[in-house]
């Protein structure tokens, strides 16, 4: 059965390039797409997810108060959450392990780094 990861990045062309990077990397996955940490909160409270990637800079909600609001739905860090973004120095990615993340990928991202930092998440 495909796992089902949720992406959440208010760029389209981000959420695109994304997707078609875990597709070419071999994942079965089916995706579920948010376009702010709001909406993201949502669709996480509404189905189950394998795996939640997700960008810090957002309107409404931004990615690391979402992933703290995850965290009070999934406090035993069942679903792993990785950041996807271009806050990339130590006191940042501090703060989103912090907050609950498991894993950082700094923009702009090759397609070997998203496989490996993936395949530890999906298998
Ligand atoms: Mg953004």
């Amino acid at each position: 059965m495909p796992k089902k990861v949720l992406v959440v990045d208010d760029s389209a062309m981000m959420r695109k390039i994304v997707v078609k990077n875990i597709r070419e990397a071999g994942f079965d996955v089916s995706v579920v797409e948010a376009s702010d940490g709001k909406e993201g909160l949502e669709k996480f409270q509404a189905e189950a997810f394998d795996a939640v990637l997700t960008d810090w800079n957002m309107p409404n909600m931004d990615g690391v108060t979402m992933v703290k609001e995850i965290r009070k739905i999934d406090p035993n860090k069942k679903v792993p959450i990785v950041m996807v973004t271009t806050e990339g120095s130590a006191d940042k990615v501090k703060e989103a392990v912090l907050a609950g993340a498991n894993n950082y990928i700094a923009k702009p991202f090759t397609a070997d780094r998203l496989r490996e930092k993936l395949g530890k998440i999906l298998g």
